[in-house]
C-alpha cells in the first residue's frame, strides 16, 4: 500500500528543503535577459526580425527537420499543420483521450471532430492497437476511409508523446500508411525526445513544439510547425503571416490566413533558451536519475521510465501510484501541503465538457492512468539540489 507521507520523503530527499518547489519553473540568465536587451534595442520587437529566422533555423537544425516556422503558441501550429494535412471541416482526427485540451482543440479549430483513442501503458502515449481498431473497422470509399462509429472520413491522426516520452511512432506511420492517413505529430512536449536518434516530430507529415512557460524551452508564448517537404513548409509560413505576397509596399494577399508569426521578442528569448537545451537535457536526464533511484525502494510507486529504445527528455518526471484515484489523491494533498508543486494527468478529453457527446473508442488504459499517474518537481535547477 502506498503511504503518502513516504512519497512527500522521498521527493524531499531529492529536492531538498525549499519551502516551495513547483513542478516546472523556467530557467531563465543573464543569457535571456542579453539578447531579449538586442532586441528591443534593435526595435524589432514584432513580427520581422532576425531572432524569428535564427530560432526556427536553430530548432530545425536541432530537431534534423529541414524546416521550422515559428508562430504564436503549439495550438496555432496544430490548426495549421491540421489544415496542411488537408484535414477538412466534417472530418474525424483521431487524437489520444490522454492529452492536453490543446490537442482536440486544435481539431475542433479546422471545423474537424476528435475521435478519441486509448493510450498505451508503457509510454502513455496514443495506443497502436486502439488506431488499428478504429482503421480496420473504417469503410474505405472514393473520398477516403470513413469512421465506423460516426460515418466521417478519418482526415488525420495525431499521436502525443506524453511528457516528453516518445509513443511508439515508427509502427504508428506505417500503420497509418497502409490506410493511407495523414499523420501529424503533436510534439508539444518532447523537444530533445528520440526514437533511435530520430527527433519527435518528424515522423509525421508535420509536427509541432510548443514553447509556452511551462514546456522544456521557453519563448513565452510561442510554438513551431516542422516539416521536411518544402511546398508544406512554404505555405505553413504563408498562411501564418496573412498570405501576404512580397513586394516592395503592395498589401496584396491571396487567401484567408492568420496573423499566427511569433513576435520577435519572443524568438530573441528561444535563441538564448536553445543554446541552454542540451543542459537542461543533461539535468533532467541526472533529475531523473535520482528520482528512479529514490524511488526504486517505494512500495506501491513506481518512476515512469523512458520507453526502451527512446530517449525522453523527460520533460516532466512522474510516478506511478497504486491503489487507484483515493490514493493518487492522497498523495497530490500530502504534496501540495509540503509546498511541493505535484500535478495529476489531465482530465480525459473525452469526459471533458466540449467533447463528451462525442462517440470515442473504449479507453480503458487512459482510464488507468489517469486515476494512477502524479506528475513531480521537474525543473532543470532541481538537479543540482
Ligand atoms: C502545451 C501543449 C500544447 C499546446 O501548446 P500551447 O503553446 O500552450 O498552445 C499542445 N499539445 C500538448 C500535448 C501540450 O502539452
Amino acid at each position: 500500500m502506498t503511504s503518502a507521507r513516504e512519497v512527500v520523503t522521498a521527493l524531499r530527499d531529492v529536492v531538498g528543503d525549499e519551502p516551495f518547489v513547483g513542478l516546472h519553473i523556467p530557467d531563465i540568465t543573464a543569457l535571456e535577459k542579453q539578447r531579449v536587451q538586442e532586441c528591443l534595442d534593435s526595435t524589432f520587437v514584432s513580427s520581422v526580425g532576425a531572432f524569428v529566422t535564427e530560432f526556427e533555423q536553430g530548432i530545425a537544425a536541432f530537431t534534423g527537420a529541414a524546416h521550422g516556422i515559428a508562430v504564436s503558441n503549439g495550438t496555432s501550429a496544430l490548426q495549421v499543420a491540421l489544415e496542411l494535412a488537408d484535414v477538412r471541416a466534417g472530418d474525424d482526427v483521431i487524437v489520444p483521450t490522454l492529452s492536453f485540451v490543446a490537442t482536440a482543440n486544435a481539431v475542433s479549430h479546422v471545423g474537424a471532430q476528435p475521435y478519441f483513442v486509448d493510450s498505451d501503458p508503457d509510454t502513455l502515449g496514443m495506443s497502436v492497437e486502439s488506431v488499428a481498431g478504429v482503421l480496420r473497422a473504417a469503410r474505405s470509399t472514393p473520398d477516403g476511409l470513413v469512421n465506423e462509429a460516426t460515418g466521417r472520413r478519418i482526415g488525420a491522426i495525431v499521436p502525443m508523446h506524453t511528457l516528453g516520452h516518445p509513443m511508439r511512432i515508427a509502427e504508428l506511420v506505417s500503420l497509418a500508411a497502409e490506410y493511407d492517413v495523414a499523420v501529424v505529430e503533436d510534439a508539444a512536449e518532447s523537444l530533445g525526445s528520440r526514437v533511435g536518434g530520430v527527433h519527435t516530430g518528424t515522423f509525421g507529415r508535420l509536427g509541432i513544439i510548443s514553447f509556452n512557460g511551462n514546456k522544456i524551452l521557453t519563448t513565452g508564448g510561442g510554438g513551431m510547425i516542422i516539416a521536411d517537404d518544402d511546398e508544406l513548409a512554404r505555405r505553413a509560413r504563408h498562411r501564418t503571416t496573412t498570405a501576404k505576397l512580397p513586394h516592395r509596399w503592395e498589401f496584396e494577399h491571396d487567401e484567408v490566413a492568420y496573423n499566427y508569426r511569433m513576435p520577435n521578442l519572443n524568438a530573441a528569448l528561444g535563441v538564448a533558451q536553445l543554446e541552454r537545451l542540451p543542459g537542461f537535457l543533461d539535468a533532467k536526464r541526472r533529475l531523473a536519475a535520482r528520482y528512479r533511484e529514490r524511488f526504486a525502494g517505494v512500495p506501491g510507486v513506481t518512476f515512469l521510465d523512458e520507453p526502451p529504445g527512446t530517449e525522453s527528455n523527460y520533460w516532466l518526471c512522474a510516478v506511478r501510484i497504486d491503489g487507484g484515484f483515493a490514493v493518487r489523491d492522497e498523495v497530490l494533498a500530502a504534496t501540495n501541503d509540503d509546498g511541493l508543486q505535484c500535478r495529476p494527468l489531465w482530465n480525459l478529453l473525452h469526459a471533458q465538457a466540449p467533447y463528451r457527446h462525442l462517440p470515442h473508442a473504449a479507453v480503458p488504459t487512459a482510464e488507468a492512468l489517469h486515476a494512477s499517474v502524479v506528475c513531480i518537481p521537474s525543473s532543470p535547477a532541481l538537479a543540482a539540489s
